[in-house]
């Protein structure tokens, strides 16, 4: 019969993973907007998105309201790490009936407390003094926390039940009885369980505690879990404390095969039966009463305390935890057993002794083990959700059963490790967690308040308002029309080159094409096929060596014609004559669709006998030289073009070009009659913007900020293209990298600790921006990212840089969509249409790749052109299948 008693006290290993999984499920559930309300692992939001990291400093006070009793604290933090926190704390006794009597006595009689304890421990010149005392409230109670510092009760328990007070915010009504007091400089600044107060006691200086149980009279568990998880708040970055409110668990059934008939007993005569069913089998508060309802069984069965009175164990609570836990702790011989059981009035055997000895011990070691098995799921939570092979955590631990039991610890390790191998846990003693964790909390948010306040003063002016937007945009639009206009050209930021492409392709070209593409990453020559099936293209890359791009003007031209032939001859295309486009990604000043003079060479090129002639006759001189009839140079592209061009042939709306790579630049198409460069009135004409000058003027001062303003100082061309140099791949990365100097700078990133790394000019490309950007990468994966560039950052700091990178990409897409808005609107107009649908062809990797970078332009193009539904197509080869395209439809054209 004690055989079987014990047995089915012991729970499988299987049961326990088993167990492991269903209390997994319900957290996942708890945290769930949609399943939460049904949860019984409630997962409360905490509000609190930080561990203590040692530098806290300051005064901090405490009030803990506990049954019976107000306790308040007042705890000095020096900023050391934390290790020598100074204490001082006053205990006061309710007055009889305040519990059930109105909240506002009650709270009144809390500030009272606070006003005398005040009166009591500061001297006279630190009251009188401006500097404001913040206050941390542990309010053991369930509540809907919206805020730190913002709760509103949802039921008394415990034994209050004062009025007024349910569904109000707690913190407001303790700041109002604190405000009577004329204790003006204490503000309530948190509000807290005493779970998060044990997991923050433990946090020292490098050495975060993430989690954190409390095994006493009751028992929860707290946690770091993902802020993206936690659906019940907005919160997004970073992490947040959750408390689990695991006590519930069980209480849909789910432990019902491992309970025993001593936890019915125990459970019907509790005030709340059915509830907190595994509060019930592990907090200190049962444990004596699953004892006395096993003796009860066994004696029952006759298998103890055979022939003797046991009238005692009739009576509720008779075994304390106390008593339990000096019986166990008692490992050679039974005599202090015998002798607490003979106080408690049995009159136990020497058999007896042993047997009830073994008992507790199977009632406590079931609690240690099931604490265990609830720990191994928050653990492999923790590990799986931050999508980590192993996970290295501390944890803090707290309570009577904890502390006095020294297998407790023994057990909660092995166990924990057999559920959960892949974690590695270490259980840290906490003191006074619900006092000393409650200032740390309190400091916490103080810390992260002014951080904040740092933050925001750092990033606020590349944060732009709509109005910002709007001015942008009509500057944007005035530029335009400056750049369009005859007289006023030469001075535009915004030059509005003619391109003389005046069709964007309608699916009726046809034919084989040659296209050059020179200026981009490589020299390709290209065929393209336009048939009635579709393009097809085939291409090949050639080399230009370094003595020709420096040699002289015919050598290049020379070189690029014996490219095209062998090219022709490889492709079998030596018999026809083939119309050619020629992209040519220099800045030209064109006159005619197939006349461009070269205004400066760039990239590394430095031919003679170039710069001021028109380079489509400089290649058919060379043809002419080496004999060439295969070829015939009808039009040459800007990139941009192209990627209309590109794009117009599959949707026939494409009427902009748009290219957000190392640069930016747009094309669109205008009416003849606003072209004032350019002789007709006729018809349209694709016009080249060469927006990324935009602002070189001056029109954009007003937005540059200080980190704009270095970056473009320490570009080849300072005080040049501007507005590209807010948006573009060439340049984003190093804004992020001023601003994050300046952060280190002023303590925010980094703990203060200097980053030499960041002196190195590009070490933060722009494509990092997008890996860290993207939506749900866990920041372990940034952390690793940053570690290649040997910046050593924590998970806040990894938090920071995400923010930062937002803010600069966010900038760069508003602007781009200023830009954007200022065309499509003048496209509209031009039209006298009430709504234009028109699509943009878009290139450029910044916007291709980037997570967020096309989004973000798009919401904004709409809110700031609400008269224009512009669809956006992404653009492939736009400088070699748009060039032909080129060809194309002038050939269509002429024909
Ligand atoms: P180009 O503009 O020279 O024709 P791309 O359109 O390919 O060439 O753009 C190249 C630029 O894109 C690079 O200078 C870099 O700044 C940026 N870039 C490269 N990879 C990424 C990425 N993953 N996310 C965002 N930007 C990127
Ligand atoms: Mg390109």
């Amino acid at each position: 019969q004690i055989q079987r008693a014990l047995r089915s006290l012991s729970v499988p290993l299987e049961r326990l993973h088993i167990m492991k999984g269903h209390m997994m499920q319900d957290m996942c559930k708890g945290l769930s907007r949609q399943t939460h309300t049904q949860a019984k692992v409630r997962m409360l939001p905490t509000y609190i998105c930080s561990t203590p990291n040692g530098t806290e400093k300051g005064n901090f006070l405490v009030v803990e309201l506990c049954q019976n009793q107000v306790r308040t604290l007042l705890v000095t933090l020096y900023g050391d790490g934390n290790l020598s926190p100074q204490m001082m704390y006053k205990i006061f006794d309710m007055p009889e009936g305040i519990m059930q009597g109105e909240g506002e006595a009650l709270f009144d009689f809390i500030a009272q407390c606070v006003s005398q304890f005040l009166a009591e421990t500061t001297s006279s010149d630190t009251s009188k003094s401006e500097e404001r005392l913040p206050l941390g409230f542990v309010f053991p109670f369930s509540c809907r926390q919206t805020q730190l510092d913002k709760a509103e009760l949802l039921s008394w328990s415990k034994g209050f039940s004062c009025s007024g007070v349910v569904g109000k915010d707690v913190v407001q009504l303790l700041q109002s009885a604190i405000n009577k007091q004329e204790l003006c400089h204490v503000d309530v600044v948190a509000l807290m369980n005493d779970t998060v107060g044990t997991m923050m006691t433990c946090s020292m200086e490098g050495r975060p505690c993430e989690v954190a149980m409390v095994a006493d009279k009751g028992s929860n568990c707290c946690f770091m879990a993902e802020a993206y998880l936690v659906e019940t708040t907005d919160e997004t970055s970073g992490r947040m404390c959750v408390n689990t409110e695991w006590g519930c668990f069980g209480d849909d059934g789910t432990l019902n095969d491992i309970f025993t008939p001593y936890d019915e007993c125990v459970d019907e005569e509790s005030s709340n039966p059915g509830e907190k069913r595994f509060e019930k089998m592990v907090g200190s508060l049962y444990l004596g009463e699953i004892v006395r309802h096993a003796l009860i069984a066994l004696t029952a069965e006759k298998a103890i305390f055979t022939g003797t009175d046991v009238a005692v164990l009739k009576e509720k609570g008779v075994f304390t935890i106390q008593h339990i836990l000096d019986i166990i702790n008692n490992e050679d011989g039974t005599t202090d057993v015998r002798r607490i059981l003979e106080v408690l009035g049995l009159q136990p055997s020497e058999r007896d002794c042993g047997r009830v000895q073994q008992i507790c011990r199977a009632v406590v070691g079931r609690a240690a083990t099931l604490y265990a098995t609830g720990l191994a799921a928050i653990l492999s939570y923790m590990c799986q959700t931050r999508e980590m092979e192993t996970l290295m955590v501390n944890v803090g631990v707290e309570g009577e059963l904890y502390t006095g039991y020294p297998r407790f610890e023994e057990i909660l390790q092995s166990v924990s490790r057999l559920l959960a191998p892949e974690c590695m846990a270490t259980l840290l003693p906490s003191r006074d967690g619900s006092g000393r964790g409650a200032a740390m909390v309190t400091a916490v948010a103080l810390r992260l308040a002014a951080q904040r306040r740092a933050v925001n003063e750092v990033l606020g002016p590349l944060r732009l308002t709509r109005a910002d937007l709007e001015k942008v945009q009509a500057l944007m639009r005035e530029e335009m029309e400056r750049g369009l206009n005859k007289a006023t050209n030469a001075s535009a930021s915004v030059r509005m080159l003619p391109t003389y492409v005046s069709h964007t392709p309608d699916g009726t070209e046809r034919g084989n094409f040659l296209a050059l593409d020179l200026g981009g990453t490589n020299f390709r020559v290209l065929v393209v096929h336009v048939t009635e099936e579709g393009i097809s293209m085939a291409s090949e890359i050639y080399v230009i060596p370094a003595a020709i791009m420096q040699g002289t003007g015919e050598g290049l031209f020379d070189h690029i014609i014996d490219c095209i032939i062998d090219f022709q001859t490889k492709q079998n295309l030596v018999t026809e004559t083939l119309p050619l486009g020629f992209t040519f990604s220099f800045p030209c000043q064109q006159v005619g669709l197939d006349k461009a003079l070269l205004l400066t060479w760039t990239k590394g090129f430095t031919a003679s006998g170039c710069v001021g002639q028109d380079v489509v006759q400089l290649l058919r001189e060379a043809a002419h030289r080496k004999q060439h009839l295969g070829m015939q140079v009808v039009a040459l592209v800007n990139d941009t073009v192209g990627t209309m061009m590109a794009c117009g042939y599959d949707d026939p709306k494409c009427e902009i070009g748009l290219i957000v790579g190392t640069g930016t630049n747009a094309c669109y198409m205008e009416e003849m009659r606003n072209v004032g460069t350019v002789e007709g009135d006729q018809g349209r004409m694709c016009i080249n913007m060469e927006w990324g000058a935009f602002g070189d003027n001056g029109c954009l001062d007003h937005i540059f900020t200080h980190f704009d303003r270095v970056v473009d100082e320490t570009t080849i061309n300072p005080g040049k293209q501007r507005f590209e140099k807010l948006i573009s791949g060439m340049y984003l990365g190093e804004i992020v990298r001023q601003i994050l100097m300046v952060m280190a700078e002023k303590q925010l990133l980094f703990q203060g600790r200097p980053c030499p790394k960041l002196q190195t000019k590009n070490i933060f490309q722009t494509k990092f921006l997008s890996t860290i950007e993207l939506n749900g990468l866990a920041l372990r994966q940034i952390r690793a990212i940053l570690k290649e560039l040997e910046l050593d950052a924590s998970f806040e700091d990894s938090v920071l840089m995400r923010e930062v990178c937002q803010t600069v990409s966010l900038r760069a897409a508003q602007l781009c969509a200023a830009g954007l808005a200022a065309v499509v609107e003048k496209m509209r107009e031009n039209r006298g249409l009430d709504q234009l649908s028109v699509t943009v062809g878009v290139d450029g990797t910044l916007y291709k790749l980037h997570p967020c970078f096309s989004d973000n332009l798009q919401k904004t193009l709409k809110e700031l052109a609400p008269n224009c539904n512009v669809s956006f197509l992404l653009s492939e080869d736009g400088s070699g299948k748009g060039a032909a395209l080129v060809a194309a439809v002038a050939n269509r054209a002429a024909n």
